[in-house]
């Protein structure tokens, strides 16, 4: 029998005492006001009891995370043609990184990097009625949880500071792979990444990949085949330039934001959510990283 408490109190105690956390992400600037701190986790596992330590019930925001969720539902409403739009190779990049669309003629290495998501966004934004409206409603679906919200502040923040994402969509604009005009693609996108959601919430919400196209609610979003093709992109995409690495430490399907969150998840098993604000150099949260890394190792529990 594991000792799932233990193991995260251990993991919890061992790296609050560490010094370094990382950097807070200061490129958005309403998220330079997060306290570095904040720890958290949350396990929630699909035929047992869930468990948790820290900070796991405080919300922060998702940032890359919600790439996640709209590329869910961007299958879920035009299922294979997703694919004509984007590509579902590792990009090697780091997630904002503009050259590689010049170099494919506008065609997305993968739909977790800035470009593909907002190809994504793009998608969504033609096919929904009300896309923010309707995207929040999906979110909310999924995690079985009406409070989930977007934080106006930290969208509004990120659209003044934007200029790299506004320039990545300019140039899918050029290359026609935008349907829609940027002003109205950004904002989507911006309100995407602008979700605030606790670890317990991200957790429940991943449930849906863990547990083959079914959330915790019974209602089914995505077919098995999806599911297998979104947790293939985890593997590989998820951590941008460090998704080797993460797959290396972790052996997890997985993917972070900028807001020091990260969910990963065994098929099958468990979802597992970590929160420190602090990022390492490639925009990954410094102690998430190695909180997922204790885990795997203390309960042998991977994808190898
Ligand atoms: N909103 C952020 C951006 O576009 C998301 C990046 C991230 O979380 N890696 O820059």
């Amino acid at each position: 029998m594991v000792e799932y408490q233990k193991i995260l109190d251990k993991i919890y105690s061992d790296l609050k005492k560490t010094k370094d956390h990382g950097e807070v992400a200061a490129y958005i600037p309403e998220l330079k006001n997060v306290d570095p701190d904040k720890f958290g986790m949350y396990l929630n596992r699909l035929h047992g009891d869930n468990f948790y330590v820290g900070d796991w019930n405080e919300s922060f925001s998702i940032q890359s995370i919600s790439k996640v969720f709209t590329l869910g539902k961007a299958m879920s409403l035009i299922g294979n043609d997703v694919w004509k739009r984007v590509d579902v190779e590792p990009s090697g990049n780091p997630f904002n990184y503009l050259a590689l669309l010049e170099q494919e003629e506008g065609i997305p290495r993968n739909p977790l990097i800035n470009s593909g998501a907002i190809v994504m966004a793009d998608i969504l934004v033609s096919e929904l009625d009300d896309p923010k409206k309707d995207f929040l409603q999906f979110v909310r679906n999924i995690a079985n949880d009406e409070s989930i919200i977007y934080n106006e502040k930290v969208a509004i923040s990120e659209a003044k500071t934007g200029f790299t994402n506004y320039a990545i969509a300019n140039l899918l604009k050029s290359f026609d792979n935008l349907h829609n005009d940027v002003e109205t693609v950004m904002d989507f996108y911006f309100h995407q990444c602008s979700l605030e959601m606790t670890c317990e919430q991200l957790s429940n919400s991943f449930y849906l990949f863990a547990n083959r196209g079914k959330c915790q609610r019974n209602c089914e979003y995505l077919t098995l085949n999806q599911i297998k093709r979104i947790n293939a992109i985890l593997l590989t995409c998820g951590f941008y330039d460090e998704a080797g690495e993460f797959a290396f430490e972790v052996g997890l399907p997985g993917k972070s934001g900028v807001g020091g969150g990260i969910v990963a998840l065994l098929p099958n098993e468990f979802t597992l959510t970590c929160w420190s604000p602090g990022l390492n150099p490639k925009g990954n949260s410094y102690l998430g990283m190695k909180a997922l890394e204790a885990f795997t190792t203390a309960t042998n529990l991977s994808i190898f």
